[in-house]
């Protein structure tokens, strides 16, 4: 199989290896005639912009989760698969464990200061109700983390589907679940039903002290409301791995502020060492007919 990869320039160091590794035949390109190849390995940050010319691809496999800069390119007619990757799944569901711990033991309530603060005992995980909005691939792995530490677990996803392990609600219940979500984790993708999908009045219903973890994408949480929230404790602290403009600018209020943690999109990487077979596998199952894994539905936008 021809497969032409277009991600970042830097990345082809750490991916062509990777790639051919999983598959010893694979004829692996950074340029060419476009109708010459079968496949694509894709990132929004690679160079093709115009997919029309690509007339014999049959999948366009995104490096990528979210899709969300993908999925609105009119060019891009041909099958898209969106990247769900082991190393992925683990990634966030370590980023999200790590962070829910650090609010659960109230970490930020001590201080090398002299003061001997011991009047408040920790709840223990089977008493800290967490939430996790959106539970898909990455939210399911990061359910199952949280709860073998021991936290009751609901997942809110669109369709409310089932998941083994966890109690699940349909976005319908979104608001009777936040009432009490003392963390909240937000794990969903960007399509114009998400966005700003926590305002000012949906915040508000978090109880007091709640903390909100999002690592899905900066759209989900109005910006001025969260701020305005954060001032009543709904919700206490915030930690946010990603946001509407990336890198989040200088002057942005959510730096240095005391009850936000900003980390640089980094709470999940695609892992070249485990995400090359994921990525020539599903090119095989393309090319031999095969059904195609973790096709994305263009009218959901995921
Ligand atoms: P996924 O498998 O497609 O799961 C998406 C989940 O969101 C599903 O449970 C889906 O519900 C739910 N959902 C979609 N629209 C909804 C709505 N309007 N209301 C309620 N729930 C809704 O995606 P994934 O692989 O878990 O990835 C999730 C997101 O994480 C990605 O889209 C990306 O934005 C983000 N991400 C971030 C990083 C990082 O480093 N920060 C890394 C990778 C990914 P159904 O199950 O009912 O369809």
């Amino acid at each position: 199989m021809k497969v032409r990869f277009s991600a970042s320039a830097a990345s082809w160091e750490e991916w062509a290896p990777a790639l051919r590794a999983a598959d010893s035949d694979l004829s692996l390109h950074q340029d060419g005639d476009p109708a010459s190849f079968d496949a694509i390995i894709y990132a929004p940050n690679g160079d093709i912009t115009d997919f029309t010319p690509y007339v014999n691809v049959r999948l366009i496999q995104s490096l990528w989760a979210g899709v969300e800069k993908i999925v609105t390119n009119k060019t891009l007619t041909q099958p898209l698969a969106r990247m769900v990757d082991p190393g992925l799944a683990q990634g966030m569901a370590e980023y999200c464990t790590g962070w829910t711990m650090r609010a659960h033991l109230g970490m930020d309530g001590y201080a090398q200061d002299g003061t001997w603060r011991n009047s408040t005992v920790p709840p223990l995980a089977s008493e800290r109700p967490v939430t996790i909005l959106g539970v898909g691939e990455l939210g399911r792995a990061t359910a199952a983390m949280l709860s073998a530490v021991g936290f009751p677990v609901t997942g809110v996803s669109a369709s409310g589907r089932p998941v083994d392990g966890i109690d699940v609600r349909s976005l319908a219940q979104l608001d009777d679940v936040l009432t009490s979500s003392q963390i909240l984790i937000c794990l969903l993708p960007d399509t114009p039903q998400t966005r700003n999908l926590l305002d000012a009045r949906r915040l508000a219903l978090l109880p007091q002290g709640a903390w909100v973890i999002n690592p899905g994408r900066g759209t989900l949480i109005d910006d001025e409301a969260l701020l305005t929230g954060l001032e009543s404790g709904r919700p206490a602290h915030a930690v946010l791995d990603v946001f509407r403009t990336e890198p989040l600018p200088k002057d942005h209020p959510f730096w240095g502020h005391p009850a936000i943690t900003v980390t640089p999109h980094i709470a999940a990487d695609t892992r070249a060492q485990t995400a090359a077979k994921v990525a020539v596998e599903n090119i095989s199952r393309a090319m031999n007919g095969q059904p195609v894994r973790n096709l994305v539905d263009r009218n959901k936008g995921y």
